[in-house]
C-alpha cells in the first residue's frame, strides 16, 4: 500500500513519500517510524500510519499502528539501552499536538534524565466531587454505548 497524502504542505507526508529528508527507522505496508527532529532524549521515535489522519479516533486500523509501536518500543530501548521510555500521543491541538498528523511519541527514559511521568502535562488536577465523578462515569458510558 502506497502513502496517502493529504498535501504537498504537510510534513509528515512528505517525510513517509520521500519528499522530506528524515531519519527512517521502520517501513512496512501501513506504518512508518522515524526519529523525532528535535529529540526530547536519544532515540526519540515517532510511529506514523502511511494514511494521513489528524487524531487517534480517526484512525480505523489502528492494530496496525499500535501493532508498530509495540515492536518498536522494545527494539529502541534496546538499541539505546534505555531502562523505559515514555510512549504517548499528543491528540488534538489543546493537547499540544503541533503537528496536525497522527504520530506515536517513543521518548527513551534514562536514569537521572530529569524528566517527568506523562501525568505531568498537567500540573494541577481538579476536584471532583463523587457527584461529577458518578454524571462524569454515566456520561462516557451512554456516549461509549456500554451496557450492564
Ligand atoms: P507534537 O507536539 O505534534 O506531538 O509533536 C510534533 C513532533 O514532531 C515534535 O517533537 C517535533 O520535533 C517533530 N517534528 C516537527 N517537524 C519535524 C520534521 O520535519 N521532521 C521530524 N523528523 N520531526 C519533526
Amino acid at each position: 500500500m502506497g502513502a496517502t497524502s493529504s498535501g504537498i504542505s504537510c510534513t509528515f507526508c512528505r517525510i513517509i513519500k520521500g519528499n522530506l529528508p528524515s531519519w527512517k527507522v521502520f517501513e512496512d505496508d501501513r506504518t512508518v517510524a522515524f526519529l523525532d527532529i528535535n529529540p526530547l532524549s536519544k532515540g526519540h521515535t515517532l510511529v506514523v500510519p502511511k494514511t494521513h489522519v489528524s487524531r487517534v479516533q480517526e484512525e480505523e486500523d489502528s492494530k496496525y499502528l499500535f501493532s508498530a509501536v509495540r515492536l518498536l518500543v522494545g527494539k529502541v530501548q534496546a538499541a539505546m539501552r534505555a531502562p523505559a521510555c515514555n510512549v504517548g500521543i499528543n491528540n488534538g491541538a489543546e493537547s499540544g499536538q503541533e503537528v496536525p498528523y497522527l504520530h506515536v511519541h517513543i521518548i527513551p527514559r534514562f536514569n537521572g534524565d530529569g524528566g517527568g511521568s506523562v501525568l505531568s502535562v498537567i500540573s494541577k488536577r481538579p476536584k471532583i466531587s463523587k457527584g461529577e465523578m458518578e454524571k462524569i462515569n454515566r456520561a462516557i458510558r451512554e456516549t461509549v454505548g456500554s451496557k450492564g
